[in-house]
């Protein structure tokens, strides 16, 4: 039976609910080819993330104007949502606070849904204190309107002007009580990548920074391939060449590993200077 497999090691996926051939409903159901293949994935990975917990945000947030208009940006979710399922794969509980996306949430993950980036800084601070991994993937709005209109505006001809104000930094604000926490940012640039990304390292006081260029196509917001320069607090670089979103978490994950791995005193020796 299925408990006796389980207590001498085997992964069970268990039969889905719903309706059966026999005319009955309850579990029995051949899963989903999805389910299935994400389950022999978690089978095949390296379980070198088990006993940790990740926290990892995804997607854009949006900011709104008034109860139907918002401000927000181009992200689709998918590097964050690569970033919490390839965590899971390798051992890790996972929780993901994400921004709005039309992303079906990744197996064996809690699932926080939030809109606007102070939502997001709620639900992230108030989760970091049990999480060993911090992955900040969100396309934070850095931008919000300082009123938001309670009823629709009305369009008028002259144009409207929409005054905004800054959105608070959620990543430096847990850098600044992180304990041995391992911290990793994201930085989308289009021009200077590398020194516009060792500035956000040091300034935002992380352990690793994943820094690509999303002036090309082929990369960043909103496709399903990635390529970027990975540079940790030990200055250690790794250009990773054109990767799938997942390949790209895994180079993350398994730059993660080392860090954990590392002393916690000669990382936060050096990520300071
Ligand atoms: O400064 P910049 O927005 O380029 O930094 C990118 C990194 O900072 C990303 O990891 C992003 O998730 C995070 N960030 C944040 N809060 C903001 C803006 C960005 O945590 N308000």
């Amino acid at each position: 039976n299925i408990a006796r497999l389980e207590e001498l090691g085997y992964r069970v996926v268990r039969p889905d609910s719903g309706e059966l051939a026999c005319g009955t409903e309850g579990p029995g159901r051949l899963p989903d080819a999805d389910r299935l293949v994400e389950e022999v994935r978690a089978v095949l990975a390296p379980k070198d993330l088990a006993g940790r917990h990740v926290l990892v945000s995804a997607g854009p947030t949006r900011e709104p104007i008034d109860p139907v208009r918002c401000v927000t940006n181009r992200s689709s979710g998918r590097m964050g949502y690569a970033v919490a399922a390839c965590a899971r794969r390798r051992g890790a509980t996972v929780t993901l606070v994400t921004g709005p996306t039309a992303l079906a949430p990744p197996a064996g993950c809690e699932v926080v849904a939030v809109e606007t980036a102070e939502e997001m800084n709620q639900a992230m601070r108030s989760r970091v204190t049990s999480a060993d991994v911090v992955v900040m993937v969100a396309a934070v709005a850095d931008y919000r309107p300082v009123d938001v209109a309670p009823a629709k505006l009305k369009k008028k001809s002259e144009g409207l002007t929409v005054r905004m104000e800054r959105t608070p930094d959620i990543l430096s604000g847990l850098a600044s009580a992180r304990g041995s926490r391992v911290l990793v940012g994201f930085a989308a640039e289009t021009e200077q990548v590398r020194e516009n990304a060792l500035d956000k390292l040091k300034r935002k006081g992380l352990d690793l920074i994943v820094a690509n260029d999303v002036s090309c196509p082929d990369r960043g917001f909103d496709v399903d391939t990635n390529a970027a320069l990975l540079i940790d607090c030990n200055g250690e670089e790794e250009e990773t060449g054109l990767l799938s979103k997942e390949q790209l978490a895994d180079r993350i994950l398994d730059r993660v590993v080392a860090l954990l791995a590392g002393s916690g005193r000669r990382r936060v020796a050096n990520r300071r200077r």
